[in-house]
């Protein structure tokens, strides 16, 4: 086996588990704007970021590519409130992207009784992940 194959067999075997270098293109969520990002990542390591307006954009699109996370809003029912059937919620912050489904799963069975205030909690360490659901909207 010449060594270029050796080479070659080496870089593929690598890539199926981590590629070297890897760029992402990513939409930047923090704020209207929607600044187009693109992140390059070498070994598994954040090398450069392009594309964003400020260093707003640059925190996400590295917390992007590396530990992903979002805030949760939905909304639950409240029984009991002559002003509002439905009161806004959330996490009261991030969240594992991946649990994000899991969260508005939990919250499906939760009914509040009036009177709710805004802070209050609504699920506390929903689906494990530390993070309590609060009450956005006083009903
Ligand atoms: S990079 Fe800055 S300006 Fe661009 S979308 Fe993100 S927060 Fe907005």
């Amino acid at each position: 086996m010449s060594q270029a194959t050796t080479s070659a067999t080496s870089a593929a075997s690598d890539a199926a588990t981590e590629p070297a270098s890897q760029t992402r293109e990513l939409t930047c969520i923090r704020c209207p704007k929607g600044c187009q990002i693109t992140v390059t990542i070498e070994h598994g390591e954040v090398t450069d970021v392009t594309g964003n307006t400020c260093p707003r954009g640059e925190e996400y699109a590295r917390k992007e590519v590396t530990n992903p996370t979002r805030v949760v809003t939905s909304v639950v029912p409240v029984d009991g409130s002559p002003a509002c059937a439905m009161a806004s919620v959330k996490t009261a912050g991030d969240v594992p992207k991946g649990k994000v489904l899991d969260v508005i799963d939990a919250l499906r069975p939760v009914r509040l009784t009036s009177p709710v205030r805004i802070g209050d909690v609504v699920l506390a360490n929903v689906c494990d992940t530390g993070v309590d659901v609060v009450a956005t909207k006083n009903c």
